[in-house]
């Protein structure tokens, strides 16, 4: 199986994990873990160069995002997001109540920074942008902050590691702008379930009072100190990193000889279309060989398949398969 679906990372994680697994003390394991997973924000914030007030954890950035739209977004007026974007934006909006509206991408993907000067409650979007890859520059994101100053806008950095630029710089300046990642895709614990959001010290305040009235422990003890240990291993990390991007290029380059069409990823997947194959006879006939992409039946991207960046090996096995296909077709 070759398994392209869901932008995981193909490298496991760094071996130091190995190392504090056996030194553990498992004893620890029948005591409620650190409700504050402080071992963990403090470790991200010195990673980061911020204060550990600045720091909230949660399973995921899953539960992190869904914990910042129930705290932050709750106006009358509609929070905003692309109409084109991580597909778990409307479902909370829709869980939690929240009115919203989705600007449309411009014909090439782009976010229009534009679209999101109106009167808004809120805006969230992932930069690069999920699942189109397409990554924004740090003055257009700034722009957006610029005209929204009284209420919270989340930036999403899923894949931020793989080649866009971090708005980490914009925190000093703007004390509305909540920063999220995860350890799912660059850092290669999507088994560990860790997130964390990146803020002013009031809005992370804020996320954990929320958070202390809904399920203080959420993070259990393993997460924390494994999350922590692997900050430790930078140069693994960024050999990983360098891995991906280069098997990106790579494959980039291969697909555009096969008759794809895609702007360049700034993540580690390529969402593209086909000149002429339709993406649903790809799809399936990948399926049939059990290389898994992803197909979205959503209005714009229905040509588009997202192919996750694997392995040297099975991006191989991903072109050697298209190649013969589309070469039969
Ligand atoms: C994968 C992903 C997430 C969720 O990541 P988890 O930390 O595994 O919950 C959030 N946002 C975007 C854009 C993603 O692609």
């Amino acid at each position: 199986m070759v398994k392209l679906n869901t932008n995981e990372n193909p490298y496991p994680p760094s071996p130091r994990i190995l190392e504090l697994c056996r030194n553990m003390d498992w004893g620890q394991l029948r005591l409620y873990p650190d409700p504050a997973a402080k071992v963990l924000t403090d470790a991200l914030a010195a990673y980061h160069g911020l204060l550990p007030e600045q720091v909230f954890a949660g399973v995921g950035s899953d539960d992190v995002l869904a914990m910042a739209f129930l705290t932050f977004f709750h106006s009358s007026a509609p929070i905003l997001f692309p109409d084109i974007t991580y597909s778990f934006y409307p479902v909370w909006a829709d869980l939690f109540q929240i009115p919203y509206e989705r600007p449309r991408l411009a014909e090439d993907f782009s976010i229009v920074p534009s679209d999101y000067f109106g009167v808004n409650g809120g805006i969230i979007f992932p930069n690069p942008n999920a699942p189109t890859g397409c990554a924004m520059g740090l003055e257009q994101i700034r722009e957006i902050m610029d005209h929204n100053r009284d209420v919270v806008v989340i930036v999403d950095e899923a894949y931020v590691d793989f080649g866009a630029v971090s708005a980490l710089p914009l925190l000093k300046e703007y004390d509305n702008l909540l920063i999220v990642r995860t350890y799912s895709k660059s850092r290669s614990m999507a088994g560990m379930r860790i997130g964390y959001a990146l803020g002013n010290p009031r809005l992370i305040g804020y996320l954990n009072d929320v958070k202390y009235s809904f399920n203080s422990y959420t993070l259990n003890l393993p997460s924390i100190y494994l999350g922590a240990e692997v900050l430790k291993d930078e140069t693994y990390f960024q050999e990983t990193l360098r891995k991906i991007v280069e098997t990106r290029e790579w494959v980039q380059r291969e697909l555009r000889a096969l008759g794809f069409i895609f702007r360049d990823s700034s993540t580690n997947f390529i969402f593209a279309r086909h000149r002429s194959c339709p993406a649903l006879k790809l799809f399936h006939a990948l399926r049939k060989k059990h290389i898994y992409v992803r197909h979205f039946d959503q209005d714009r991207i229905r040509e588009y398949l997202r192919i996750t960046v694997g392995t040297r090996e099975e991006m191989e096995t991903l072109i050697d398969f298209l190649k013969q296909f589309l070469d039969a077709d």
